[in-house]
């Protein structure tokens, strides 16, 4: 069975429409809810195991929209309310039908934060902190944590079966080390939150910086996420589609999007 990456939320941490604004971003995914984008994160479906990477705030909404009944494994990005917000609701699903703890993989720099967020999910999990350059393997694909640069420690994914994807939610560049790792990749996945102006350069990429590191890694197909849509300047979908039609190999993300690896 092929392994499949399903990109469950596209939006930056505020998400699509964010209930506050009145932009013509916002309303165009208000009058066209499949354009809505909902916090950042993925499932694989490997053939044998459900991993999640990031639990969204929006999680709960993402596992029901899509149907997903079972996850076996989390991997957190990094500790930033949009990527953990939705731990929380895994707590039902162990203690009232899985009955078994589920496999978490932490950040090392936030298991004391963890800690203190949640006692109440120590026995929901099995904690674990990721490390960079492991190679956790399920089913017929290998899962490798890279350096990201972003305002703190934060892994990008990288995942290995009959093709490699990359998936770097929240990035400014990469560093050396992850781009010579990537350099070919078939699919680069990365941070796009800033239309305009990027007012976090050390943290975030804008469209052009993430079409950019696509074209500098030589990688087959860029897929622009974690897009707050309106940050420096509101655009919308059409508009935005519109403009990437000059670039053969950038297209947007959306919620529910699938590459099969
Ligand atoms: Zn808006
Ligand atoms: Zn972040
Ligand atoms: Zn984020």
């Amino acid at each position: 069975m092929a392994v499949a990456f399903k990109i469950l939320g596209t939006g930056a941490g505020p998400g699509i429409p964010s209930y506050y604004c009145d932009c013509i971003s916002c309303n165009e995914a208000r009058e066209n809810p499949c354009l809505a984008r909902t916090r950042s994160g993925a499932v694989v479906n490997t053939g044998k195991e459900t991993v999640l990477i990031d639990a969204s705030a929006d999680m709960r909404a993402q596992l029901v929209r899509e149907d997903i009944r079972h996850v076996d494994v989390v991997f957190i990005s990094h500790w930033h309310y949009d990527h953990f917000g939705g731990l929380g609701d895994l707590e039902y699903y162990v203690r009232l039908y899985r009955k078994e703890k589920i496999k978490l993989f932490l950040p090392p720099d936030a298991l004391e934060e963890f800690e203190a967020a949640y006692p109440f999910l120590l026995d929901v999990f099995d904690i674990a902190l990721w490390q960079f350059g492991e190679k956790y393997t399920f089913g017929e694909c290998d899962l490798i944590p890279l350096p990201a640069n972003h305002s703190r420690q934060t892994a990008g994914f990288v995942l290995e079966a009959k093709q490699r994807l990359a998936y770097f939610t929240d990035t400014a560049g990469l560093p050396e080390e992850t781009a010579a790792r990537i350099r070919g990749i078939d699919y680069l996945i990365c941070d796009a939150t800033f239309y305009k102006d990027n007012w976090y350069p050390h943290s975030h990429q804008s469209v052009a910086q993430a079409i950019q590191l696509g074209q500098d890694l030589n990688a087959q197909s860029t897929i622009l996420t974690h897009m707050a849509m309106h940050y420096s300047e509101p655009v919308t979908v059409a508009q935005l589609t519109e403009q990437l039609q000059a670039y053969s190999s950038a297209v947007l993300a959306y919620d529910g999007m699938v590459i099969t690896l």
